[in-house]
């Protein structure tokens, strides 16, 4: 019988022990867990707030757009870091959302001039029509 191993999900977080990778799969996110390089005993040995930083550098190694940003030597700075770089990100998403929404505003009213021209050209064609009989 093969020895439990501990993944993890780089989406929430939540972490699991499993024999076989193929059953590895986080039940909220539905993706595949990823296993982190150590025995189960290794793992089960540190307490909450070392796996939760283990844990947290793991998220922040899979995400290649903040592992660029954040290295290993800064690693006392970590949560500030990921904190102040989360920030940001966040805010720049908020932002990108206000002009999306501008814009399906934006369309919004052009379908509506759109819409009022096409009922009056149909209004004119109707006009022509009776005219003509
Ligand atoms: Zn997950």
């Amino acid at each position: 019988m093969s020895e439990l191993s501990p993944y993890f999900c780089p989406k929430c977080g939540h972490y699991a022990y499993f024999q076989l990778s193929r059953n590895a799969l986080c039940h909220r996110c539905h993706i595949r867990l990823r296993r982190l390089e150590m025995s189960y005993r290794t793992f089960t040995d540190m307490d909450l707030i070392e796996r939760d930083r283990l844990i947290t550098r793991k998220i922040i190694e899979a995400a290649p757009s903040l592992a660029g940003t954040i290295s290993e030597t800064e690693e006392a700075d970590n949560h500030r870091r990921l904190i102040a770089r989360l920030t940001s990100e966040y805010e720049n998403l908020t932002e990108e959302n206000r002009k999306l929404n501008q814009t399906v505003e934006w369309m919004h009213d052009t379908i509506w001039d759109l819409l009022r021209q096409r009922n009056e050209l149909k209004r004119m064609l109707e006009d022509m029509q009776a005219a003509q009989k």
